[in-house]
């Protein structure tokens, strides 16, 4: 199937005129908004993007048929896409719902944790019903319900990793368990997910990922401020500890909050800000699967929630960071 883009823009015009009869500015505004994004030159030519859709069930093509509709939508990419996910907290959940519904198959979790009533102001996964039960458990239930096909993994492990220890120096036959089977999840996935609150952990996945050439994203939220990382392997990035340093970045940096494990439980949030930066996370995840222009590879991003506006800022690769010895 051809998109015919002159075609698309006069039905554009068409629903714009009716939609937007009281409001001629706003009308213009997304007129050249939705062109912009009718134009892109991806859009134009479906047939060389060799989408197999045709492969989904029925059930599948009904389901998402707005998905395989939208000309930059792969959705069969999107079902065999492999996504690990570290944290089934407020980031996790949330980014685990987007992509079960956007239509992702296979899913490997962790997590330690039991829910308890103050994860439900944002722990989209689960319901006061889960209370007292293992994250891992409900998360896969409510994975199946929403989509039965789901192939979910689960991990009951707490990674607890102190900061200065370097893996780069420890070879691969001479890790410990625990991080055998970190980077052994690393390994079979395409996408990887940091969701933990204590920032040793989180090191150990990126330093992991970027020996292991894996592109993972980052999220975490305090007050009104969601903050998300994405690391492209493909792209010179920068990775976390570029940003927030070796061992003392606790003072260097306003965004890291957390110091001790035990004050990663002080945050305050609101459940929204903590759902919306999820969802954006899995959208940057969709967008990477469908290999849509991302132009946020290697930034720092901060939804700030209280300004109402998404922040971009650009991070350079720091010369004397450990990544330059995993690569
Ligand atoms: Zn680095």
């Amino acid at each position: 199937m051809r998109i015919n883009n002159k075609l698309n823009i006069k039905i554009l015009d068409k629903i714009l005129k009716l939609r937007y009869e009281k409001q001629p500015k706003l009308r213009k505004i997304k007129k050249k908004l939705l062109s912009r994004q009718i134009a892109y030159k991806d859009i134009i030519d479906q047939e060389s993007r060799n989408y197999d859709n045709d492969l989904l069930d029925e059930t599948e093509k009904s389901r998402w048929d707005r998905q395989i509709r939208h000309p930059l939508i792969n959705q069969m990419k999107i079902k065999n896409a492999k996504i690990v996910v570290f944290g089934c907290g407020g980031i996790g959940s949330n980014v685990l719902l987007g992509l079960v519904y956007a239509g992702v198959y296979n899913f490997k979790i962790l997590d330690f944790d039991k829910i308890n009533y103050s994860n439900l102001n944002r722990q989209t996964l689960y319901t006061p019903k889960d209370v007292n039960n293992l994250k891992i458990d409900k998360a896969k239930e409510r994975l199946s319900k929403i989509n039965p096909e789901v192939k979910v993994d689960t991990f009951n492990m707490e990674i607890y990793y102190p900061l200065d220890q370097d893996i780069y120096k420890i070879e691969e036959k001479n890790y410990s368990k625990e991080v055998l089977l970190i980077d052994n999840l690393i390994k079979w996935a395409d996408y990887i997910v940091i969701a933990l609150d204590y920032f040793g952990s989180p090191y150990l996945i990126n330093d992991l990922c970027i020996k292991n050439k894996k592109p993972f994203y980052w999220g975490g939220v305090n007050h009104f401020l969601g903050d998300l990382f994405n690391y492209d392997p493909n792209n010179n990035s920068a990775c976390l500890r570029c940003i927030f340093g070796k061992t003392d970045f606790i003072n260097k940096t306003q965004f890291l909050r957390y110091k001790t494990k035990e004050d990663s439980f002080k945050g305050v949030n609101l459940g929204t800000t903590v759902i919306v930066t999820g969802n954006l996370i899995s959208e940057l995840i969709i967008r990477d699967i469908c290999s849509i222009k991302n132009p946020f590879h290697g930034n720092y991003l901060i939804y700030d929630a209280y300004n109402f506006e998404i922040i971009n800022i650009p991070i350079e690769r720091d010369s004397n960071c450990i990544c330059q010895n995993l690569i």
